[in-house]
């Protein structure tokens, strides 16, 4: 099959676009034929073998976790699929056999994987995956929109539902409008929960975009002095959650900027992954800090659900040919783009 993979870690030179055997699956696995791969910050990563994704390459390795298409064959124990069904993948590989998977809480797997990174991806012609992880998608929803879904709606999805309870009459920082997370968050906070949504970004362009998602308050991070600005907006309370998926640089502003009972969820550390945590004010405020890393596949389902039904939607910034991975790869790099980068592959 015509396959994007590099056999040592680099830059985006690294990438070659070629032949490669198609996957093998085993009984409780599907095989995928890819429509559409969303890229994420890790593939950037698990190329560089930056952060800890650094492997022992014996072959060619495949990147892409987000992987909507076909089912093309089904395991001899799969019962929910079958082929030319449409679906959409959660990358989160879990051993289904630890305390926590066995609890249900499948997203605390002591044995975790993720599809792209530690297995290979998407960015190919086929690709495999545990039937589990999939979710059928509706006539509604187009390969490219399903593959923006998972990596930037899931954490949101768990920071918001299932650790911060977000409600409805709470005010949400949601930090760098502009990421595929930032777009994921804005509509899970504000159209799913109805909660108001403060968010940053760095130009009146991304503003105006943010604004269309739904976020009620844009701040420019660049010109504005953000902290100062959400207490005039919260009435000097601060916000009672933030979502937090740039790290260092935002935590400067938005730590502060949580109020008495306030629950800070972390997600992505794209600019830096060590602060200085003020433990004093933390306990007299009764605030909560927490990580949080993909999520379940229900959340996944109920994600895509609410996708057909036109809630929420992946926000596209621009799609590639599969061939064109390099390429797109170059462009993640820049800070340009509002949403996510898609392969389609023919
Ligand atoms: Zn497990």
């Amino acid at each position: 099959m015509k396959a994007v993979y590099f056999t040592e870690h680099g830059g985006p030179e690294v990438l070659t676009y070629g032949d490669v055997p198609e996957p093998e699956i085993g009984s409780t696995e599907i095989k995928v034929r890819v429509r559409a791969c969303a890229l994420n910050r890790l593939d950037l990563f698990t190329r560089a073998g930056a952060r800890g994704t650094r492997m022992d390459l014996s072959g060619p390795h495949i990147l892409g976790g987000d992987i909507a298409g076909d089912v093309a064959e089904v395991g001899s124990g799969v019962t929910q699929l079958k082929v030319g069904d449409r679906v959409v993948v959660n990358a989160r590989l879990t051993c289904g056999q630890c305390d926590a998977c066995v609890r249900g809480e499948t997203e605390l797997c002591v044995r975790p994987g993720m599809i792209g990174s530690t297995t290979s991806g998407g960015y190919a012609e086929y690709a495999k995956a545990p039937a589990a992880n999939a979710a059928k998608l509706p006539d509604s929803l187009s390969y490219v929109q399903a593959a923006s879904l998972p990596t930037v709606f899931l954490p949101c999805w768990t920071i918001f539902m299932r650790r911060a309870m977000l409600k409805p009459w709470e005010t949400v920082l949601i930090v760098s409008a502009s990421s595929g997370v930032g777009t994921a968050a804005i509509q899970v906070a504000k159209n799913v929960i109805g909660a108001t949504v403060i968010t940053t970004t760095s130009s009146d362009e991304k503003a105006k975009q943010a604004k269309e998602l739904g976020a009620d308050h844009v701040i420019n991070y660049k010109t504005e002095d953000v902290a100062g600005r959400i207490k005039e907006l919260t009435g000097k309370r601060g916000v009672n959650v933030v979502l937090d998926h740039v790290g260092a640089d935002s935590w400067a502003y938005a730590m502060p900027s949580l109020a008495v009972g306030g629950r800070y969820g972390i997600c992505g550390v794209t600019s830096g992954y060590k602060v200085e945590l003020q433990m004093g004010l933390m306990f007299l405020k009764h605030q909560t800090v927490f990580g949080v890393f993909m999520g379940r596949n229900g959340d996944l389902r109920n994600i895509v659900e609410m996708a057909g039904r036109g809630v929420v939607k992946g926000v596209v910034h621009a799609t590639y040919p599969l061939k064109d991975a390099r390429k797109a790869h170059e462009d993640m790099d820049k800070l340009g783009f509002f949403g996510k980068l898609v392969l389609e592959v023919p």
